[in-house]
């Protein structure tokens, strides 16, 4: 006997905080196709998230609204990675990095024609977005 539902909730249960639908921050996607790198920003106490979040967990509103992801960010930190998750494995080697852009944090990939030696904790960079060649879209961290 199968205990297996007609909807898949499991999620639900995952972490500290509630699980939000992720259709509800998908004009994520859309911005980025519209060249923009957005988070999403509480109307309600100002709060700013990345990745986007549709509830603001500091005053619980769910009144957001998009903001473009602008100027630079500082190098947090970085690493090169020889082997990858599943589905990422024909990337390798590529390097993950964190910036910090005061108010929030972006984590991704570095730009694939950024210098490893001219990589360094501290220095300005920007996130943008990339297109993929098999079409598919993300965002890139490059030199300021
Ligand atoms: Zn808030």
């Amino acid at each position: 006997m199968s205990d297996k539902k007609e909807v898949d909730d499991r999620f639900k249960k995952f972490g500290t905080v509630s699980f939000t639908s992720l259709t509800k921050t998908n004009d994520f996607i859309t911005n980025l196709e519209e060249a923009k790198v957005t988070g999403t920003k509480c109307r309600v106490c100002g709060m700013t998230f990345f990745p986007p979040r549709s509830d603001c967990y500091s005053c619980l509103s769910s009144d957001m609204e998009w903001f473009t992801v602008s100027g630079t960010g500082k190098l947090v930190t970085y690493s090169k990675l020889q082997y990858a998750p599943v589905g990422f494995e024909g990337d390798v080697p590529y390097s993950i990095a964190l910036l910090d852009y005061g108010a929030f944090k972006v984590f991704g990939r570095l730009a694939g024609d950024v210098p490893e030696e001219e990589v360094m904790v501290g220095m300005k960079m920007k996130a943008e977005p990339n297109r993929l060649p098999n079409g598919q879209i993300n965002y890139v961290f490059h030199k300021a």
